[in-house]
């Protein structure tokens, strides 16, 4: 789905525990909304929303939520105020090459003095997907891979 269909109804909001609120315009900034995972990508176990300080013994960032699945410990953060993850659920792996590669192309980004979205078409144009898809919550690692090679291939130009 583009847009959460819940940012511009009428219904009232409620939010899923441990959730404080969700609010209709943090929803509407989500461009490419990804739903809420219901079944672990690795496991199939079931995926729980929880505060992070579950997962790191304090609550860590300003919306320090995540969704996991506890089998398995794969994971995946949400987009501020609102119930949405930020892409699928990640094991420790894929969670360790996102934030890599994203490192690497936020200095592509720093470089070019790119805009986030000029950043992200452009990464997006180098990689061959559509910009909907771009963005590493969404990267398996086949991606996040290509994704640090056409960062590198900036860097050494
Ligand atoms: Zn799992």
């Amino acid at each position: 789905m583009p847009i959460d269909p819940r940012a511009n109804s009428a219904e009232k909001l409620v939010p899923p525990a441990p959730l404080p609120l969700v609010s209709r315009a943090a929803l509407r900034r989500v461009r490419d909304a990804m739903p809420p995972p219901t079944a672990c990508p690795y496991c199939e176990g079931p995926v729980a929303l929880v505060c992070n300080s579950e997962i790191y013994g304090r609550e860590f960032g300003a919306w320090p939520y995540a969704y996991r699945c506890v089998p398995c410990d794969a994971m995946v953060g949400l987009h501020p105020a609102t119930d949405l993850p930020l892409g699928t659920l990640a094991n420790k792996q894929l969670r360790a090459a996102r934030a890599t590669n994203k490192q690497l192309f936020h200095r592509v980004k720093d470089r070019f003095g790119f805009t986030r979205s000029q950043a992200y078409e452009w990464l997006a144009l180098q990689m061959g997907i559509p910009k909907a898809e771009c963005h590493f919550g969404w990267f398996d690692l086949a991606r996040c891979a290509q994704a640090g090679a056409v960062c590198k291939e900036v860097r050494r130009g």
